[in-house]
């Protein structure tokens, strides 16, 4: 029994290793421990009091998927649900044949299936940190609303500018991962994030994307991302990590090369990016592009998680096509 998680994942640890020990599935394990980070209003990635995109809105994306069968669920813009993972694993496992619901129609089946539901995703400090941010860049108008001054916003105010302006990677990425093994020796992986802060409206990253921020496969292994999303899609990172461990790479090396297929992308927008990944045999590894990063494990026979540190693949950034590091 082994679970592994990005570090932000450590306040779900204890919880989801129990879960394992208790005879819970892998699945059980990963939307357990998430679930307990996106209750956090401390963690401005995940769940409840994650950053918003531009307009202000809090639109969570999700993913969970089963080692056994491959089968998925997901969510993408999901609105006033916080534990988008329990609403990701539902799509899995109800009457339905999709594995991703996004947006109003994400909402229709977290409100069908009677998911819990929050009226305030926000707290008071992050939606200043939001209207800082906004002003920072220096927004349009500002108009004064019941002595609340917010920014002048309408349907018709371009937001290509402001987003690039506003989002920083640097500063706004994160998202929760956890992939577990359990005593059957299933395998299950899931994957939670409010995605970038300041985003466009209607942008959708990796972690709802099975193949891109999130696949489990028993027969080979597991891997999540956090970070740029947008690579991860274009790399299908995820899914390409358990096709290297298919074709007999050790899991390092998988990792390496699934990392250094995001390092040889072209474009003009490439920012961070970070894995963790586990083969069936319960090895584990974490990679980032950036040094100092870590990860946590932990075994059935721990007392509590330990932190490791990731391997490094340099990926030199780009922002509007100039190098940035
Ligand atoms: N991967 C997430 C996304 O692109 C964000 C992150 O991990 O920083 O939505």
């Amino acid at each position: 029994m082994l679970i592994i998680a990005s570090s932000n994942g450590a306040i779900g640890m204890d919880q989801a290793i129990r879960a394992l020990k208790n005879g819970c599935s892998a699945l059980d394990a990963v939307e357990i421990g998430i679930r307990l980070v996106e209750a956090n209003p401390k963690e401005h990635s995940v769940g409840y009091n994650g950053y918003p995109n531009i307009l202000g809105h809090l639109e969570l994306d999700a993913s969970i998927m089963d080692g056994r069968t491959l089968d998925s669920g997901a969510v993408a813009l999901l609105r006033g649900y916080p534990y988008a993972i329990s609403v990701a694993r539902q799509v899995m496992e109800r009457e339905l044949p999709h594995v991703l619901l996004a947006g109003e129609g994400a909402e229709r089946f977290a409100r069908e299936i009677k998911a819990e539901q929050w009226d305030a995703m926000l707290t008071a400090e992050t939606v200043d940190v939001w209207r800082e941010g906004l002003k920072a860049v220096g927004t349009t108008q500002w108009v004064d609303r019941q002595s609340d001054i917010i920014p002048e916003i309408t349907d018709e105010t371009p937001l290509l500018d402001l987003v690039t302006l506003a989002t920083d990677p640097e500063r706004v990425e994160g998202t929760v991962n956890f992939i577990a093994i359990d005593g059957n020796g299933d395998i299950a992986s899931g994957v939670s994030t409010s995605g970038w802060a300041w985003k466009y409206p209607g942008r959708i990253g990796d972690s709802p994307i099975i193949g891109a921020g999130n696949f489990a496969d028993n027969r080979y292994g597991a891997c999540a991302c956090t970070g740029m999303g947008e690579m991860a899609i274009r790399a299908g990172t995820a899914r390409s990590l358990v096709l290297y461990l298919k074709t007999g790479m050790p899991l390092r090396e998988a990792a390496r090369q699934a990392m250094m297929d995001l390092r040889d992308l072209g474009g003009e927008f490439i920012g961070g990016m970070n894995l963790i990944a586990l083969d069936r045999n319960g090895e584990h590894v974490g990679m980032s592009s950036r040094a100092g990063a870590g990860y946590i494990y932990q075994t059935a026979d721990m007392n509590s998680y330990e932190e490791c540190e990731r391997e490094v693949v340099r990926i030199p950034g780009r922002w509007g096509g100039v190098a940035r590091d």
